[in-house]
């Protein structure tokens, strides 16, 4: 039986089997798919967005607003411990990283106060490739 909460603990080779090269590595090797390419960029669809490495549930359409950035992007996780934040010093920039607090795969980063008219201002931007949606067909 599937433990929704439980850790997630594979190797490197086992992610890299299950995932395919794309999806590996953006969640694993922290990569971040080009601009406006992802499948979820506009989409409205009402759901559940769900961490595509481990099956955890991270976001809800709900909170998905359109920042005009290229990527999917969120105001508020589904709940507050269904992602970790990291402190990410690569490119030459402070930036904080998203990952799933379950399988600890990296999803994006979250940027704060830009001025985006939410109820939080955080902006999660979010891979495509690093989600799965589940769209709720019982909600019109
Ligand atoms: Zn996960």
């Amino acid at each position: 039986m599937d433990d929704a909460t439980a850790p997630v603990e594979r190797t490197e080779e086992e992610w890299r089997a299950q995932l395919g090269p794309e999806a590996y590595a953006v969640l694993r090797q922290g990569a971040t798919e080009r601009a406006w390419t992802g499948e979820y960029v506009s989409t409205t669809t009402t759901g559940v967005y769900r961490c595509r490495a481990c099956g955890a549930e991270l976001f809800r359409s709900t909170t998905k607003f359109e920042s005009h950035c290229g990527w999917p992007s969120f105001y508020d996780p589904s709940d507050t411990s269904a992602v970790t934040l990291h402190e990410d010093g690569s490119l030459g920039m402070i930036r904080t990283e998203v990952r799933c607090a379950r399988c600890g795969s990296h999803l994006g980063h979250v940027f704060r106060g830009e001025g985006y008219p939410t109820p939080t201002d955080d902006r999660y931007c979010i891979n495509s490739i690093a989600l799965t949606l589940e769209a709720d067909d019982s909600v019109e």
